[in-house]
């Protein structure tokens, strides 16, 4: 059976009715619980639990490794596609934990939006302020979702102001809560001023008995509070799509994620709102950029346009989820064009051609063979193991194409990794390979230590977790991993190396990429060696400084 042949057209329709984003919050802000409350209510699945097991609940989809489950946190990225209406939607989930923000980073280069989800009572956190600076610096618009309105938190106008003051992003409010939290009552809809009322059942069951009103039959009914609710809802500027694209001002919603109250009208505010897949940048001058269809009307296309052939980028690799099939899959974002199971495409960094007989859709744990996918989309390829985090795929009918490099974090944890069992060191090499192609840790190699004693650098100490379990478990290579005294790395350029290298108290590092790095303890050490160095120059590496 033949292919349909589509036009651009229909790669264009597809693209437009699609909408790609990702979840941003601080550990515990309920990410897990709005997940599933989002695909429950899009039906995609048919219980809660199904997307996250975590502690008690049933379902355990997205943990796969047992480190995830011992401690109750979510490493692994599963992405997640639902219809919605006319829609269909693509949740990438992004880890929690701060130690995992380099790869939270790279599943943000794979959407068009994000929902940045904040707990009531806390307000922003520290991993929220974090990733917001992601989203800022990669120019991700921000939806912002105020979840556990159920319990007592912060008054509303205090949480807003924390908004504009920290981030600089003007709330604009789509809903309003009326009474504050912990006697919520229910939603305005600053909209129309309609409103919808809350009421929990009886039984302990967590969904709320909802009740829609009219503007003239709320006020009536529920007097002050209404009126309450009113006026501060309008001391706030109106929803203004373009400022929002513009990462100018953030529509804000309320809710409570637990009780499904206020999700529908997330979700329709990511279809209305969001943006669908746009031409995506590219690393070699746009010079493939073609006049054309952008998805999302009205805005010029810069760069590979989603209606030319074929076109995508890894943004993650995930291995070891099934320890019986040394099982390398990886997770390409579909920038352009129609793909299509089966396909031969050109593989940007090597030149070759890689076939995609096995692509699948990730869903958890479940997975399903795809047959095709649009702009927008995720498609996981299995035993991809010649595939790197931030490899360009692309079909080689079409014009060629390189999409920029993957911006990686500074690290600021480092160790010395040694293989136990000399026996073993050939699975060692390969083992260190694969983690540095993955992104697990960052792989350097020392001047004075060699390659047989790599030395790991990591943004949190649980990406050496991480490591040392997957090299025991998976590879078969137990190893020793000793923590070294530094915390800050700069690059430094090569005719400055040999001042750095007679510095004592310094370690000079090459990374795979060639870069040299000059290790310190910390940054008033850094200082120091500025002070008394003044020619030298040491150069930031992080992505997110
Ligand atoms: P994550 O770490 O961000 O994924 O957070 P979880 O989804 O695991 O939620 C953390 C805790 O907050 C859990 O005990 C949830 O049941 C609870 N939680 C999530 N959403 C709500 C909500 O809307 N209201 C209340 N009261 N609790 C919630």
């Amino acid at each position: 059976m033949s292919a349909p042949v589509l036009s651009a057209a229909t790669v264009t329709a597809e693209a437009r009715r699609r909408r790609s984003i990702a979840v941003i919050s601080h550990p515990d802000a309920g990410k897990s619980t709005l997940t599933e409350a989002l695909a429950l209510h899009a039906h995609a699945i048919d219980r809660a639990g199904a997307v996250h097991g975590k502690g008690g609940r049933s379902g355990t989809v997205s943990d796969w490794l047992e480190i995830e489950r011992t401690r109750g946190i979510s490493i692994t990225s599963a992405a997640l596609q639902f219809e919605y209406g006319d829609h269909m939607i693509n949740l990438l989930d992004t880890p929690g934990h701060a130690d995992f923000s380099e790869d939270t980073y790279r599943v943000l280069t794979a959407v068009d939006a994000a929902i940045m989800l904040l707990d009531a009572s806390k307000g922003l956190e520290p991993q929220t302020l974090k990733l917001f600076d992601v989203c800022r610096r990669r120019g991700v618009p921000v939806i912002t979702f105020v979840n556990k309105w159920d319990r007592p938190g912060k008054a509303v106008l205090e949480l807003c102001d924390e908004l504009e003051q920290r981030i600089g992003l003007r709330p604009t409010p789509l809903s309003w809560p009326i009474g504050e939290a912990g006697r919520f009552v229910g939603l305005l809809d600053r909209a129309d001023a309609s409103v919808r009322t809350y009421r929990k059942t009886p039984g302990g069951a967590n969904l709320a008995e909802e009740t829609y009103f009219e503007a003239a039959d709320a006020a009536r009914e529920l007097g002050e509070d209404y009126a309450t609710a009113y006026d501060e809802a309008h001391l706030l500027e109106p929803v203004d799509r373009e400022s929002f694209l513009a990462g100018k001002t953030t529509p804000m919603l309320f809710g409570a994620a637990l009780a499904n109250i206020g999700v529908k009208q997330l979700l329709d505010t990511v279809l209305e709102l969001a943006p669908a897949p746009r031409a995506q940048p590219t690393d070699d001058g746009g010079a493939n950029a073609e006049p054309g269809a952008d998805a999302d009307a009205g805005t010029e296309p810069v760069a590979r346009a989603v209606d030319t052939p074929f076109s995508g980028f890894v943004f993650k690799i995930q291995a070891g989820m099934d320890r019986n099939h040394r099982d390398h899959l990886a997770y390409v974002r579909v920038c352009s064009g129609r793909f299509e199971r089966g396909m031969i495409v050109t593989h940007e960094r090597t030149g070759r051609p890689f076939a995609t007989k096995y692509a699948q859709s990730v869903f958890g744990r479940d997975r399903e063979t795809i047959e095709e996918a649009f702009p927008g989309d995720v498609v996981g390829l299995v035993n991809a193991s010649n595939l790197t985090v931030g490899d360009t795929l692309f079909d080689p009918d079409g014009p060629s194409v390189r999409f920029p490099a993957m911006p990686a974090f500074a690290p600021e944890h480092f160790a010395v990794a040694s293989v136990r069992d000399p026996g073993r060191s050939k699975q060692f090499r390969k083992a260190i390979t694969q983690l540095e192609q993955e992104g697990v840790v960052q792989v350097l190699i020392s001047e004075s230590r060699g390659d047989a004693n790599p030395i790991f650098g990591a943004v949190g100490p649980l990406q050496f977790e991480v490591a040392q379990f997957r090299m025991e478990h998976e590879f078969g290579a137990p190893m020793r991993l000793d923590t070294l005294g530094f915390s800050v790395a700069r690059m430094v350029t090569s005719e400055d190396l040999a001042e750095v290298r007679s510095s004592t108290g310094i370690e000079v590092v090459r990374r795979p990429d060639g870069a040299w790095l000059a290790l310190f303890r910390d940054i008033w050490h850094v200082r120091g060696f500025e002070r008394s160095h003044q020619k030298v120059q040491l150069i930031p590496l992080d992505a997110s400084e």
